[in-house]
């Protein structure tokens, strides 16, 4: 029988989404002689590394001590994105009036049947990442701890497996955070959050980057009170301050609490509740809640590997040292996701899959730097972004220029009362070559892809002023930046020319 981590589940669908992802009663398979490939880790990372491999005929073992989908599928993206849909509707109701929809009784969330749609819809896509695919699609698929125990050997559950290449794709988990009293009164995360069946009433989440501020809104949004504490000067620190501004003001328009610049300074328990001591400037409070969410940032998942025996050099905060190829200090190693990339998204973990694949199994020359990775923040509005920004462009001593235009000059967002926010994009000073961009409206995530594309095809801004916008949608916010673009190709002598034209033509 093979060594299962986790199945500890709240019911039914969690009880489907383990028999996907981490069956009870799966047996190893006898490893073959040597692999090809061993993946390690059965995230978003190894997965699409161990399909990709074993569909181009290669010999792959995949390793997953957990379930398998990893952090996206079970304690990240999917669930997260689920609770945000059902705030969203609740959103939606409590200001249906601003469009002359009367809702007499109000908004009502039933917080257990929020929840339980969540496990529903989760279980449902835990079938793309299940044991049982991966094992017809060909992949060797081992339930348990992997350790190295050599350069080219990996063990599970008592299994040695010989490798001609390995991916050490085992992730990233929530970054502990040494506050006085915190493990003491007891805490969530991303890992436990998603198994509440009861709102709390008062809610505590400690960190304003991404997953905090997606939280923080949709628990507001169900009815919790909810206080942001952020040790830095203001929330979502490596967005633009203007971008940041707006999902402030939007976070405390949903009645969210921020306390900016605040320092915890320890935990205790009252009164049936947690309470919080904090310092903002010289001065110091009290929060008091029923739960405290940690979302501070990620810690790779490098404890217990054997790095050290496969000779895989490592940072205990920055993870698996990596070159451009996606290649560590083991020539026979490579990595990919959260565990080497200082971008931790989905998206990037299967790109990097896919360069793995061409690196380790062909001797591809595939780069990491050459992806063109953009990344979201799914509050309401949105925060999307690609590229570089005009504060990036001048460190590194390029010249740009900078099209903003405001969602209010969209049609289609003032049609659907979706107006906070604006899009950026920036290009190079003497072309419409485009190096990056930002947008801050509510389907930012879907817009942003559009410049992707551009960029990635080597696109610029006077390709997508031609490029014909269905109308009345919000990408039509794009073709507005394009014309603002051709606009400026209108020198004065340019002018003077046409007018001579056109007065000669009379
Ligand atoms: C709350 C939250 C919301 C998020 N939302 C988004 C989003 O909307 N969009 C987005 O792009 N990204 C989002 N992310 C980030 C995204 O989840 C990660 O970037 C992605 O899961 C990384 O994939 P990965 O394969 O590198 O690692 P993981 O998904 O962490 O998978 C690693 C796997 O390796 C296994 N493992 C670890 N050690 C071992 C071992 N020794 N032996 C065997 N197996 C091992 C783990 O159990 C795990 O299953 C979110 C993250 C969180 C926490």
């Amino acid at each position: 029988m093979s060594q299962v981590v986790d199945t500890v589940t709240t019911g039914p669908h969690d009880e489907a989404l383990v028999a996907n992802c981490c069956p009870r009663d799966w047996v190893n398979p006898e490893p073959a002689s040597r692999y090809n490939l061993v993946v390690i880790g059965g995230g978003t990372a190894g997965l699409v590394t161990a399909a990709g491999a074993a569909g181009l005929g290669a010999r792959v073992a995949l390793i997953e001590r957990g379930r398998l989908g990893g952090d996206c599928l079970n304690v990240g993206c999917v669930p997260s994105k689920a609770l945000i849909r059902a705030a969203h509707a609740a959103a939606d109701v409590r200001d249906a009036g601003d469009f002359g929809v009367v809702v007499p009784a109000g908004v009502h969330v039933d917080f257990a049947a929020v929840m339980e749609r969540m496990r529903r819809v989760r279980a449902g896509i835990s079938q793309h990442d299940s044991a049982e695919r991966f094992r017809d699609l060909g992949v060797d698929v081992f339930l348990g701890a992997a350790r190295f125990t050599g350069p080219e050997t990996v063990t599970v559950s008592g299994k040695a497996l010989r490798f001609r290449r390995a991916c050490i794709a085992t992730g990233a988990r929530a970054a502990a955070l040494p506050i006085p009293g915190l493990a003491e009164a007891g805490y969530l995360t991303n890992e436990t959050v998603f198994d509440l069946t009861e709102l709390p009433r008062r809610l505590a989440v400690i960190g304003a980057g991404p997953i905090g501020c997606e939280l923080a809104q949709a628990f507001a949004r169900f009815g919790a009170q909810v206080t942001v504490l952020e040790v830095a000067p203001r929330i979502l620190i490596r967005e633009e301050e203007r971008a940041a501004a707006i999902i402030q003001q939007s976070l405390i328009a949903d009645g969210v609490r921020l306390m900016a610049g605040a320092k915890i300074e320890g935990i205790s328990t009252a009164n049936g509740g947690k309470r919080i001591r904090i310092r903002t400037g010289g001065i110091e409070e009290h929060v008091e809640v029923d739960e405290i969410l940690v979302g501070v940032g990620r810690a790779p998942n490098v404890d217990g590997l054997g790095l050290e025996a496969a000779r895989v050099e490592y940072d205990p905060t920055a993870g698996v040292r990596v070159d451009d190829f996606l290649r560590t200090s083991n020539p026979r190693i490579y990595a990919a996701g959260d565990i080497c990339s200082a971008f931790k998204f989905t998206h990037t973990a299967d790109a990097q899959a896919r360069i793995v694949i061409q690196n380790a199994l062909f001797r591809g020359r595939a780069r990491n730097s050459t992806l063109t990775i953009p990344w979201a923040t799914y509050t309401d509005p949105e925060i999307a972004h690609v590229g570089i920004d005009g504060q990036e462009a001048a460190i590194r001593g390029l010249a740009v220029r900078a099209f903003t235009q405001g969602m209010d000059g969209v049609d289609r967002a003032i049609l659907d009362g979706e107006t906070r926010g604006f899009a950026t994009v920036w290009v190079e000073q003497d072309s419409d070559r485009i190096v990056g961009a930002t947008v801050i409206a509510r389907h930012a995530g879907d817009l942003i892809s559009e410049i992707g594309a551009a960029m990635t095809g080597g696109l610029g801004l006077g390709t997508l002023a031609k490029t014909i916008h269905p109308y009345p949608t919000q990408a039509e916010v794009w073709k507005k930046i394009a014309d603002a673009y051709n606009r400026t190709r209108l020198t004065p002598r340019v002018k003077r020319w046409m007018e001579r034209w056109f007065a000669w033509t009379r």
